[in-house]
């Protein structure tokens, strides 16, 4: 299952120990464990790092069942409706919310083991035809919706994107401006008596720095921590 290039225990403590000198304290990292065995985790969590990503339900249940219990699990990947009901009893967020049909399920879910999860709406910016996402009419639809309004079990943080994959700095910059644009947009429209929207989840290993420069809250890096992924 786990393959690739995992970083070794000083490497993993390295660069996080770096990272976190570097990165501005209102910014929270997610270490994105995805395809790193438990221990290269571990090594990290003993480092002091609690917040991890992983973009499948999967793995994201098999290392939960097995690692320290304080972790905050982020499943930041795509997530089928069916999927839901494994993870909403424990996970803290989740990032990839890309549909109605997917909110709801994740309000029904919620509902019946009395929690109120933390949601990030994922926003299609790249310019790839392949990455899930709303776009901006779809996202104002949602938002508008009595339906969304109603749920009480789901709590909406803030907006999740991701870049173009490309070296083209300043085409990551735009997508970037214009998702933090929206975000500011989004805040003022439909969360100002409410401080909870409040998370830009935008930015990992190859982009993190631009993505902080154009207004990130949250950042989401794997390779950078744990090594190459094969
Ligand atoms: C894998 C992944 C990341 C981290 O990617 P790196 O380039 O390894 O930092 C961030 N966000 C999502 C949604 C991912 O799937």
């Amino acid at each position: 299952m786990f393959n690739g290039m995992t970083a070794t225990v000083k490497d993993i403590e390295a660069r996080l120990g770096s990272l976190r000198d570097e990165l501005p304290p209102h910014i929270t990292l997610i270490a994105v464990s995805k395809t790193h065995p438990e221990n290269a985790v571990l090594a990290a969590y003993h480092f002091g790092q609690r917040v991890f990503g992983e973009n499948k339900v999967q793995e994201l249940l098999a290392k939960a069942e097995v690692l320290p219990k304080d972790i905050e699990w982020h499943l930041i990947g795509h997530l089928q409706s069916n999927k839901v009901k494994h993870i909403v009893p424990f996970v803290s967020m989740i990032h990839a919310i890309d549909s109605l049909k997917l909110l709801k399920e994740v309000e029904k879910r919620a509902a019946r083991v009395d929690r109120v999860i933390d949601v990030l709406l994922q926003m299609h910016i790249a310019e790839e035809e392949s990455k899930f996402g709303f776009d901006k009419t779809e996202l104002l639809a949602l938002l508008h919706s009595t339906e969304v309004e109603q749920m009480n079990h789901i709590c909406i943080r803030g907006l999740m994107g991701m870049a173009t994959f490309t070296n083209n700095e300043d085409q990551i910059r735009r997508e970037f401006r214009s998702l933090k644009q929206l975000f500011d947009d989004v805040r003022t429209s439909f969360f100002k008596e409410k401080s909870t929207f409040d998370t830009l989840s935008m930015g990992m290993s190859g982009d993190y720095q631009l993505a902080i420069e154009e207004g990130s809250t949250m950042v989401r890096i794997g390779s950078s921590i744990f090594g190459s992924r094969s």
